[in-house]
């Protein structure tokens, strides 16, 4: 068995639906060494079930757990807990060496040459090149280390308030003290328009290694039609539209069997699905309700851990309160 783990992160089950894509696309890129996935305890059990058929190993961490010295100092800094929860990868001291890669993260190459890298390499950040994406990051397990990076999290928090900017504080020779901890791009290539150089990417596509769909717009997010099997891009992803297809290939060639109706928010509804098969009215409804998902999503801020189920709840009972019709179908899916 390797000695070296690619690791993720996920919170809820609407989070793991890119986690599970994330394995099965390492898989397809052949990847010789071990899956790794912390989850907190919001993620169901039905997917922490369908997350063990991937991943060599499903570990539970707490976001905050009163049992633990270090989680206890953070007690008095709540807002860095989902901060707090990407560094627990650093517990994961079984393995030698490791990659993280962020859930919202598709592999299109193989990458484990990554692992001859040593910590913390890490690719630029698009809009702070100075700075390091944490989207995509090679690290050495290590309780000493998962420590001294907490106790510097209460401190001095994080500039930006997230994994990143705390990181780059940490870490805050990256940018200066050795080239090879500079990941070429094609490593963590940002998928998002705004963030882009079009004609670059256009010109070295072929050679993206990892895309990241950082930023609001996540693949899950977007209209998917089930019985075409097709993604809908908005003009935001257009340079993207294939590689934002391959990633709703994978969920159907390898991830939409494994879903339950026991799984929450929009894992939930996508089970419910039947793909490729002629839509019923209560597919259509399905699909309906996704499209207003996406939209509500760009109009409110998701990032906290269950927001989606929040989310979800919320549309389940404006639709037992009053079913949809076609017309206001389509203009929700217009807008
Ligand atoms: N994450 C999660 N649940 C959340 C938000 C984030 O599990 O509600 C994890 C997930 O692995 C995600 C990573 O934290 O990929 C970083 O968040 P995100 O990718 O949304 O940030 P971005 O890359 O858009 O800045
Ligand atoms: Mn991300």
């Amino acid at each position: 068995m390797s000695k070296f783990a690619w690791v993720t992160l996920t919170t809820n089950d609407t989070y793991s639906l890119g986690a599970l894509v994330l394995a099965h696309s390492l898989k397809r890129a052949g990847t010789a060494h071990q899956l790794a996935v912390l989850v907190t305890p919001t993620v169901s059990e039905a997917m922490r079930d369908r997350l063990k058929d991937v991943y060599n190993v499903v570990q539970e961490v707490n976001v905050l757990d009163s049992q633990d010295a270090a989680n206890l100092a953070l007690l008095s800094r709540p807002e860095l807990g989902v901060t707090f929860t990407k560094l627990h990868c650093w517990r994961l001291v079984q393995f030698e060496k490791c990659v993280f890669l962020d859930a919202d993260t598709l592999v299109l190459k193989n990458c484990d040459e990554l692992f001859e890298r040593e910590e913390l390499s890490a690719a630029p950040d698009v809009s702070w090149p100075d700075c390091f994406n944490s989207g995509v990051f090679v690290f050495t397990p290590s309780v000493e280390t998962f420590n001294k990076i907490t106790e510097y999290a209460v401190q001095h928090g994080s500039f930006d308030g997230g994994d990143q900017g705390l990181l780059n504080q940490y870490f805050a020779d990256w940018s200066t003290a050795d080239i090879k901890k500079h990941l070429p791009f094609v490593y963590n290539v940002t998928a998002y328009a705004s963030y882009c150089y079009l004609p670059a990417f256009k010109q070295f596509r072929d050679k993206i290694k990892i895309l990241h769909f950082a930023g609001k717009l996540k693949p899950w997010l977007l209209q998917f039609n089930s019985e075409t099997k097709t993604v809908s891009t908005p003009t935001d992803y257009a340079h993207a539209q294939d590689l934002i297809q391959h990633w709703w290939n994978i969920f159907c060639d390898s991830v939409h069997d494994s879903l339950s109706d026991q799984m929450a928010g929009l894992a939930g509804a996508l089970s419910q699905l039947r793909i490729g098969a002629q839509r019923t009215p209560e597919q259509e409804q399905y699909e309906n309700l996704m499209r207003r998902q996406c939209w509500e999503s760009g109009q409110i801020d998701y990032s906290g851990a269950d927001s989606f189920d929040n989310i979800w709840k919320k549309i389940t009972q404006t639709l037992e309160a009053k079913p949809e019709t076609s017309s206001e179908a389509d203009q929700t899916g217009s807008s």
